[in-house]
């Protein structure tokens, strides 16, 4: 039996992770793809003290990955496929075995949110992304659009900029969500060209993407934008799903939490994106993830 459990390799389980075995805590982290979450989608993370020019996500999440197996985090790269937690027994079940553990750390972040309309399941892969940072390369003197009208989007459309020769920047409001600075940036920008108070209802193509059906979301007006791949950064959301029926979440799926990170059920906790949060941050995540850890030691020495 494992000590502590962690399940997600982000900034929220690293950090638990090394405040665990700091703590002298016999801990395993599952990961199921590959460490440092949704940062290393991220082409540069300037809010993240210490930085003063700021870090590229990958790197970030490299080093947090380094720190914590430097201290003697063990990671396992498993994909956990059920788990059964009461306050007595906390079992994980993955792909290749089932793990007892007297604590276990939740912090599986988020997904991308889909747009959920025709043609974008088709294209998935092949001209619709969700990751600017990395198929934007693809797109050298195309023509693309980015939906969304938050700090992704905008980023996107901006890091776009460098291969594209058009970014059409799609929201659905007239504000953007995203913060002042990426409004100026993307407002002296020649190549980017924003379309508000607008949606898209459809992505056009046979074997390839070759347009996207724009509607207005004012008068319902429709009309079709030409274009050869589309970038979808319309916010993210909570990987719960595996522990749904086991700990409390909000309606939307976040995990609640008390102020330790304790879950509904004793010794359970959950850092991060997955939790019923104000602020999803590399920052806060790293702190949830640092005070569950903290206490989650605390309660193994009794
Ligand atoms: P977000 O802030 O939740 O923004 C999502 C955007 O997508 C919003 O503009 C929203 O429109 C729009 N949207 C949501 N559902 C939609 C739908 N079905 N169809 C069309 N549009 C839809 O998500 P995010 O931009 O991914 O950012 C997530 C968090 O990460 C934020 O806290 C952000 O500050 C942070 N972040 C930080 C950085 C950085 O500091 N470098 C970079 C990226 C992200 P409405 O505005 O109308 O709701």
């Amino acid at each position: 039996m494992k000590e502590i459990v962690i399940i997600g390799g982000g900034p929220a389980g690293l950090t638990a992770g090394i405040y665990a075995v700091r703590g002298g805590a016999d801990t395993l982290l599952l990961e199921e793809a590959f460490p440092g979450g949704q940062i290393v989608n991220t082409t540069m993370v300037e809010n993240y003290p210490g930085f003063p020019d700021g870090i590229d996500g990958i790197g970030l999440g490299n080093a947090m990955q380094k720190q914590a197996e430097k201290l003697g985090l063990s990671i396992v790269y498993d994909t956990v496929t059920g788990v059964e937690f009461t306050p007595e027994r906390k079992l994980i079940h993955t792909t290749g075995e089932t793990i007892e553990a007297k604590k276990v750390i939740i912090a599986t972040g988020s997904s991308p949110r889909k747009l959920a309309v025709e043609g974008e399941e088709k294209f998935t892969g092949c001209g619709i992304s969700y990751c600017a940072v990395c198929d934007a390369a693809f797109y050298r003197n195309a023509v693309v659009a980015v939906a969304g009208g938050g700090d992704t989007a905008l980023t996107d459309a901006l890091h776009l900029t460098r291969f594209a020769k058009k970014v059409y920047l799609i929201h659905r409001r007239d504000k953007y969500r995203a913060g002042e600075a990426l409004q100026k940036r993307i407002a002296h920008s020649d190549i980017i060209e924003p379309i508000l108070n607008s949606k898209v209802v459809e992505v056009l193509g046979t074997d390839k993407v070759t347009g996207v059906v724009v509607e207005n979301t004012l008068t319902s007006e429709q009309k079709t934008l030409e274009l050869d791949g589309v970038f979808v950064a319309v916010g993210t959301q909570p990987r719960s799903q595996v522990f749904a029926d086991e700990v409390k979440c909000t309606d939307e799926g976040y995990i609640e939490t008390d102020a330790h990170m304790m879950t509904s059920v004793d010794g359970v906790y959950a850092v991060g994106d997955i939790r019923n949060t104000v602020l999803r941050q590399v920052i806060t995540a790293a702190a949830d993830g640092a005070i569950a850890a903290t206490h989650a030691v605390e309660m193994l020495m009794g």
